[in-house]
């Protein structure tokens, strides 16, 4: 799933790309992928977008009069992608903004599971769709975290990906934060001093501004990753073998020396003791 870094850098890919002509013809739309029926998805011909935001993991494309937001949820394997007139497309994309002069928008999907997202709603409807969403994780300064962690006691892992708690962080980024603070995945969010909190607020920064400029230069996960996904390869800080523990229906990756005092965490899944 695309995290806050990777859709902030097509954003602003996008923000320029989209305003330049007025909306030709907006669909036809995948019947999975469209999630709402009024306004129809034709209102939008003739029209243009102001630019492109970003709201946690959403895309957002307000038009210009700020009546109606079109809204993009990628979910796991959804893709954007801005076709210039002339350029090779996908016949059969799961959505498609057709714009005057020949460029698209086009969103695909991999896999057999349609679960990419597409919304065209008033500004207010949109606010009320995603009221639920938290602070955006690059926004956050070391007191908002702290305002954050101090709500209730969680273990530090889930709450960094809760997007109820702050929007943007999923799996990968949490591995890659909780590695630079040098914090166990599972620490308890009320047990942290204020030091701690500082440290992980810097991490969290750093992690995700990192990250944005190497997706803004295009590059893609075994750039941006020094520990998600490398299972048994040295940490990038201190040499020692990042391991792996499963948890519910997540992977966690850490480093036992940076993280966990040198102790190997359990594996927590239920399936392991029904097997
Ligand atoms: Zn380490």
């Amino acid at each position: 799933m695309p995290e806050l870094p990777e859709v902030e850098a097509w954003v602003r890919e996008l923000d320029p790309l989209v305003s330049r002509a007025p909306i030709d013809k907006a669909g036809p739309a995948h019947i999975a992928t469209l999630k709402t029926f009024a306004p129809p998805l034709s209102s939008l011909d003739g029209r243009r977008f102001e630019g492109a935001k970003r709201r946690g993991k959403n895309l957002l494309f307000p038009l210009q009069g700020d009546d109606l937001v079109l809204r993009v949820h990628l979910m796991s394997a959804g893709r954007l992608r801005f076709l210039p007139a002339g350029a090779k497309a996908p016949k059969t994309p799961m959505f498609r903004v057709r714009f005057t002069g020949g460029d698209e928008l086009v969103l695909t999907e991999g896999g057999k599971k349609k679960r990419a997202g597409v919304w065209l709603v008033t500004p207010e409807q949109l606010d009320e769709d995603l009221a639920h969403l938290g602070p955006d994780a690059l926004e956050l300064d070391a007191a908002g975290v702290g305002e954050i962690l101090g709500r209730e006691r969680r273990q530090l892992h889930p709450l960094l990906r809760d997007q109820r708690a702050l929007t943007g962080i999923g799996r990968a980024h949490a591995n890659e934060i909780l590695l630079r603070a040098r914090m166990s995945p599972f620490k308890a969010s009320t047990d942290l001093s204020d030091e701690e909190i500082e440290r992980l607020a810097t991490a969290m920064h750093e992690d995700l501004t990192r990250a944005l400029e190497l997706r803004e230069r295009g590059k893609g996960d075994s750039d941006v990753y020094v520990v998600h996904n490398r299972l048994g390869e040295p940490c990038p800080q201190c040499g020692t073998p990042i391991a792996r523990v499963d948890f519910e229906e997540h992977t966690i990756y850490y480093c036992p020396s940076c993280q966990t005092g040198g102790r190997l965490l359990k594996d927590r899944r239920l399936s392991r003791l029904l097997r």
